[in-house]
C-alpha cells in the first residue's frame, strides 16, 4: 500500500512496520488545540476537511487518501492516475473500516473525532496489510463485547522456539542528542515489559552483528522506502519477526529518563513508550483496537505509557508463553523501572496505539 516500505512487506510477506502513534480522539484536543497545532505536524492539513462527506469534491483529499493508503485502507493509486480530491465510495469505504478500528462511530464521513484521530502521532506500522485489519480480523481475540483485541502480523510471524534468548544493539544513535547510557537504560526497560511477562529473555550487546534486534534513530528517508517525516506523524516504526529492525524518527522532541508530562517543550514525545510499543512488533504483535493497550496505534505527546494491559499481555503469551513468575495482577514492572529515576507508576492516560504490523517472514517496513 502506501509507503514503498510497508507495501513492499505487505507485497511480499506483508509486514507493516510503521510506528505511528495515533493517540485517541478523546485525547486530542488537550495535545492540539485545533486549528494551532504547537509546530508543523505533517498531518495538520487534514483538519481543514473536518465535514467533509460523500460526493464532495474537497482540495486536500487526495492527501488524506495518500495517507490511508499508506496505514492499510486504501490500495495504492496506479502511477498513471493519482489519487484525486474526489470523496468517493471507495474513500466512504476506507474511512468507515478506519473508524471501527478506531472505536468511533463507522459513518464513512470525516467528522471531527475521526479527523482529530487521524492527525494524532502514531506507529508508522500500517493497520490492514493486503486487505486484512490487522486491528480487526477474525483470526483476532475478541471479548464478549465483540470487541477486537490484540492480533498478529498476516502468517503469524515470531521468533522460533529456539530462540528465546534475545539480543539487541543501539546502532545508530548519531541522530540523537540523547547520551548512550540513558538510551541504554530506556531500552532495557522496554524490553523488561515483555520479558515480565512472556517467556522471554533480552540482552543487551555491543555488536550489532551479534544481534537480532537492531535499534537505531534516522532522520527523513534511511534506505528501507519508509521515510521518516519530521516531528509528529509518524514517530517510529518496527519489523515483524524475524528482521529485528526498529527505527525511531530522529526529528522528534523525544523525553528519555524523565518525566515527559513535565516537559515544557511542544510535541514532547516518551521515548521509552514508543519503544514498549515497537518491541511488539518485533516479536510478533501487531496494533489492537483497545485504547488502553500498549498495541494501540497512537499515542499522545506529553504522556507515558509502558505498562502492558491485559490485550498485550495475552497477545505476547499466546505466542511465547507465560513468564513463570508473572503474575496477572501485578503490573510488568521491572526492578530496573523501580531503581530508575523515572517516576515508576504514573500512568498515561493517554492511548498509545502502537500498531505494528509485522511482515511475515520479511520485515520491510520503515
Ligand atoms: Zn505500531
Ligand atoms: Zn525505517
Amino acid at each position: 500500500m502506501g509507503s514503498p516500505l510497508v507495501w513492499q512487506v505487505a507485497a511480499v510477506v506483508a509486514a507493516v512496520m510503521a510506528f505511528e502513534a495515533v493517540l485517541p480522539a478523546s485525547s486530542f484536543p488537550s495535545s492540539f488545540p485545533s486549528g494551532a497545532p504547537p509546530f508543523p505536524n505533517p498531518w495538520a492539513a487534514f483538519q481543514n476537511l473536518s465535514g467533509c462527506h460523500m460526493g464532495e469534491q474537497r482540495q486536500g483529499l487526495a492527501g488524506l487518501k495518500d495517507y490511508l493508503s499508506h496505514f492499510g485502507y486504501l490500495p495504492p493509486p496506479p502511477s498513471s492516475s493519482p489519487f484525486s480530491d474526489a470523496f468517493d465510495q471507495d474513500l466512504e469505504a476506507a474511512i468507515a473500516t478506519y473508524q471501527r478500528n478506531f472505536g468511533l462511530n463507522a459513518t464513512g464521513a470525516l467528522d471531527e473525532s475521526t479527523v482529530a484521530q487521524m492527525v494524532a502521532p502514531r506507529c508508522g506500522v500500517a493497520d490492514v496489510i493486503n486487505g486484512t485489519s490487522t486491528m480487526g480480523r477474525r483470526s483476532s481475540s475478541a471479548d464478549a463485547h465483540g470487541r477486537h483485541l490484540y492480533a498478529y502480523f498476516p502468517g503469524g510471524p515470531m521468533w522460533p522456539p529456539f530462540r528465546r534468548d534475545l539480543k539487541y544493539a543501539i546502532t545508530a544513535t548519531s541522530a540523537t542528542s540523547i547520551d548512550r547510557a540513558t538510551l541504554s537504560d530506556v531500552f532495557a526497560r522496554a524490553f523488561s515489559r515483555w520479558a515480565a511477562a512472556a517467556n522471554l529473555q533480552f540482552e543487551e550487546t555491543a555488536s550489532a552483528s551479534d544481534a537480532d534486534i537492531t535499534i537505531g534513530f534516522y532522520a527523513g528517508a534511511h534506505g528501507d522506502g519508509e521515510p521518516f517525516d519530521g516531528p509528529l506523524g509518524t514517530l517510529a516504526h518496527a519489523f515483524s519477526p524475524t528482521d529485528g529492525r526498529f527505527h525511531l524518527d530522529a526529528a522528534e522532541a523525544w523525553v528519555a529518563g524523565s518525566d515527559v508530562s513535565r516537559s515544557s517543550t511542544p510535541g514532547a514525545v516518551d521515548l521509552e513508550s514508543v519503544a514498549v510499543h515497537e518491541i511488539g512488533h518485533l516479536l510478533g504483535l501487531g496494533h489492537s483496537s483497545v485504547p488502553d493497550a500498549i498495541m494501540y496505534p497512537t499515542i499522545r505527546t506529553g504522556t507515558r505509557k509502558v505498562e502492558l494491559e491485559a490485550d498485550d499481555v495475552q497477545g505476547i503469551q499466546s505466542l511465547y508463553g507465560s513468564n513463570p513468575n508473572f503474575t496477572p495482577t501485578s503490573p510488568a514492572t521491572s526492578s530496573r523501572e523501580m531503581d530508575s529515576g523515572v517516576a515508576p507508576g504514573f500512568r498515561p492516560d493517554s492511548v498509545f496505539v502502537g500498531v505494528v504490523v509485522a511482515a511475515v517472514g520479511l520485515l520491510l517496513a520503515l
